[in-house]
């Protein structure tokens, strides 16, 4: 299967994803080889990788200091896609996409094309400069908000995010609730996601949730909708930390002994394309930063987007992928 493979792998990685990728072998031995896209609902798009927040489970290594930021030209590319084809889901992330120039411009003409609009935000933007209006926006453009929240308690979102962050979170989340995100049966939704701490496989999810509600509404006035449980993908920060730690082999074989083929209709990659900051279209944001492109023979960049030729592609499969399909699955 042919590949791109874009400036952001690292010559390494790229020898350990082709070298030691039996996630195929694990899938032809459950009958579901190749794994082929079902339809294309989402447009997941990285508007880049400037962060105000440097978290350690940060697959795309945000951060403060990164440059990389997508150009106007493929933000319009965007908007045409969405004007152009079936997708009425626009999924943007970063980063902290809130940070790019023509961020507001992106959610504001995908909600006039009538497309529903989710937005990754690490909420601890909310108190940076110029941002203050950014829950009304999106109250206004009725954006569902995905953020991340390792945990409940200071002291385990801080070890991650950094000092002052869960305090940050906390307030924005009393603000997204006050602006009527987080009701039970209201349109404003709010979800939060968790990461386990190390190199652990997530609990389950409906025991996790029950647990998040209890904590930050009886501690903080703090409603939400949905919990997501995410392991954490063996790339990116949380990678080179395993590899630090003599923990990457480890890790591995926990997520291959807990592969769970009934996730495989559910994943991600199946239901959307994922744009990069550069334009580059890939099957998934963990292939974006393994710098696996979409497959040969389909369109490769934004520009040249066609939705029949894609909603027909072949998905480009790694060892990372065993990080989706561990246990209840993460995608
Ligand atoms: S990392 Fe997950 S979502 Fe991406 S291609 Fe692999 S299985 Fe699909």
């Amino acid at each position: 299967m042919g590949r791109v493979v874009c400036h952001a792998v690292r010559d390494r990685d790229m020898e350990d994803l082709l070298e030691n990728n039996d996630f195929t072998g694990t899938l032809e031995k459950n009958g579901r080889f190749p794994l082929c896209a079902a339809e294309i609902d989402i447009l997941q798009v990285n508007l880049g990788y400037r962060c105000n927040l440097a978290c350690k489970h940060c697959h795309v290594q945000a951060g403060p200091l990164r440059t990389e930021m997508m150009a106007r030209e493929n933000v319009e590319s965007i908007i045409h896609t969405l004007e152009n084809s079936p997708i009425r889901i626009l999924d943007v992330t970063g980063g902290a996409p809130e940070l790019h120039s023509n961020f507001r411009f992106l959610v504001t003409a995908a909600r006039a094309i009538g497309c529903h609009v989710m937005v990754r935000s690490n909420l601890a933007i909310f108190f940076e400069e110029d941002q203050a209006s950014l829950p009304s926006f999106y109250k206004e453009c009725g954006v569902e908000i995905v953020a991340s929240l390792p945990y409940f308690r200071i002291a385990n979102v801080d070890a991650v995010r950094g000092n002052g962050v869960f305090e940050r979170c906390i307030k924005a989340l009393q603000i997204l609730n006050e602006h009527g995100y987080g009701q039970e049966n209201g349109g404003l939704k709010i979800h939060l996601v968790h990461n386990p701490r190390g190199a652990f496989l997530p609990p389950s999810q409906e025991s996790l949730e029950a647990q998040y509600r209890k904590e930050l509404l009886e501690n903080f006035g703090v409603r939400f909708n949905q919990l997501y449980t995410l392991a954490n993908m063996p790339l990116g920060r949380f990678k080179d930390f395993l590899v630090r730690s003599n923990g990457y082999d480890a890790y591995m074989e926990k997520l291959r002994k807990a592969f769970n083929p009934s996730t495989l209709d559910g994943i991600m990659c199946r239901r959307l394309v994922s744009v990069g900051w550069d334009g580059i279209l890939f099957d998934c944001d963990f292939n974006l930063v393994a710098g696996l492109s979409v497959e040969e023979g389909c369109p490769r960049h934004i520009r040249d987007f066609d939705y029949e030729a894609l909603s027909r592609r072949k998905i480009v499969l790694s060892e990372h992928c065993f990080g989706c399909t561990a246990g209840q699955g993460s995608t």
